[in-house]
């Protein structure tokens, strides 16, 4: 364990995994079945302070670190990787309206996603525009005091429940001098006219985090729902986007150690040719590799996470660590599945389901491509 983590980390790494443990595992497997968003599990992560945990105490937030939520992530995923980043995509939201929104904004909007009765979603991809933001369509058009939305997202984590929203959007509010789309965010409450869920996208990982597609048809929303200054949108999203490649590591990092904890267990249990698989030097070298690429994951992890809590710049740290552990984590779920044999191939298994999950990762907040250029593109400037 890193040798920084103090009394509170630890303390909050014990009241995740017991909830973890004790709440999310014995449903884990019927919402990955089910598809379905956990509503009571959201409401009991809520009550333990998990979905404001490092937001200001003024909108009901928990005036905690990054490098805690890092490890409520983390813990969480460990368990169950579709319900971590249902926290993780709310956190999005609430990095954008705590950073960019007005007091009226945060009131009306923050508080209620980080006491947890309502979840927020972040709509930035299109069908046409994932990894290039800034071709984004959706547009948006000033007419009197409204702004008229139209266009349409897709892959959009928090969306489709009875809690979601607010939604926080990109849109194309104009041209700039240099040609470049002016792009802004725009907050829109569920329930607005014009606004709608398409289909439920089907996946092989994150199951119990549901994920639409949204429509805008003349959707018109107050004046008052731009979201920090017009043409700013894309600045923002990317100024948040580095805490949030922290996030999709830590869901990485717990993929890793729940992979190690299973095998573990499971190679203790099983037996081959007469002995357990512990006995096996070709196995015994599997969970070797994890447990190397875990400790490495963590120290990068949770140092990023300690550089952005000091205030100190981060970019680099966070899309090295989300690049790590994300591509290691999806080996550590491949290595798992592997030691399991068969039973790793069948869903009520975890690892099964966690092979899933660990794919996803290598393409959500940058895909591995993007790191790899942002990350060389700093080394080779200048
Ligand atoms: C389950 C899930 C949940 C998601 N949740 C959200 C959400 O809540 N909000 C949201 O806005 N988005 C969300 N996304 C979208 C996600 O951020 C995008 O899928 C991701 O950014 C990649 O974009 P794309 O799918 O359009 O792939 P593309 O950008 O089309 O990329 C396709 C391939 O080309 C590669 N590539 C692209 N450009 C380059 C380049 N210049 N050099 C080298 N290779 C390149 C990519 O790495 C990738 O391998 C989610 C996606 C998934 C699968």
């Amino acid at each position: 364990m890193a040798h920084w983590l103090n009394d509170e980390h630890t303390m909050i790494r014990d009241a995740v995994r017991r909830f973890a443990e004790d709440h999310v595992a014995p449903i884990s497997e019927r919402l990955w079945e089910e598809e379905g968003f956990p509503y009571e599990t959201w409401k009991q992560a809520a009550e333990l302070g998990f979905t404001g945990l490092p937001y200001p105490e003024a909108y009901a937030g928990g005036g905690g670190s990054w490098l805690s939520f890092v490890i409520v992530l983390e813990e969480l995923a460990r368990v169950d990787c579709a319900i971590a980043n249902s926290l993780m995509a709310n956190s999005s939201v609430a990095s954008l309206l705590s950073n960019y929104g007005t007091d009226a904004q945060k009131r009306q909007f923050l508080r209620p996603i980080l006491d947890g009765t309502r979840i927020g979603a972040i709509g930035l991809t299109e069908p046409n525009a994932g990894s290039d933001a800034a071709n984004i369509c959706t547009k948006a058009t000033l007419d009197g005091d409204e702004w008229v939305i139209d266009g349409a997202k897709t892959f959009i984590s928090n969306t489709g429940t009875r809690i979601t929203g607010p939604v926080v959007i990109a849109a194309v509010t104009g041209a700039r001098p240099d040609g470049r789309k002016e792009i802004s965010s725009f907050i829109v409450p569920t329930g607005t006219p014009g606004f709608g869920t398409g289909r439920k996208l089907k996946k092989i990982g994150w199951r119990a985090s549901a994920t639409h597609e949204l429509f805008f048809e003349g959707c018109r929303i107050p004046a008052a729902n731009l979201l920090g200054e017009r043409g700013a949108g894309l600045r923002q999203t990317l100024a948040q986007i580095s805490t949030g490649r922290i996030l999709i590591g830590a869901l990485g990092l717990g993929i890793l150690q729940g992979s190690i904890d299973r095998s573990i267990a499971y190679m203790k249990e099983r037996r081959a040719f007469g002995k357990p698989l512990t006995e096996f030097q070709a196995l015994q070298f599997k969970v070797a590799d994890m447990a190397t690429h875990a400790h490495a994951a963590r120290l990068m992890l949770y140092d990023a996470a300690a550089r952005k809590d000091a205030g100190q710049r981060f970019d680099q740290q966070a899309s090295m660590a989300k690049l790590f552990t994300t591509e290691r984590a999806m080996e550590a779920a491949h290595q798992a599945v592997q030691i399991h044999g068969g039973y790793g191939i069948i869903s009520e298994y975890p690892v099964s389901r966690a092979f899933g999950d660990a794919k996803v990762l290598e393409i959500v907040e940058g895909t591995s491509e993007i790191q790899r250029m942002i990350i060389s593109r700093e080394l080779l400037a200048g």
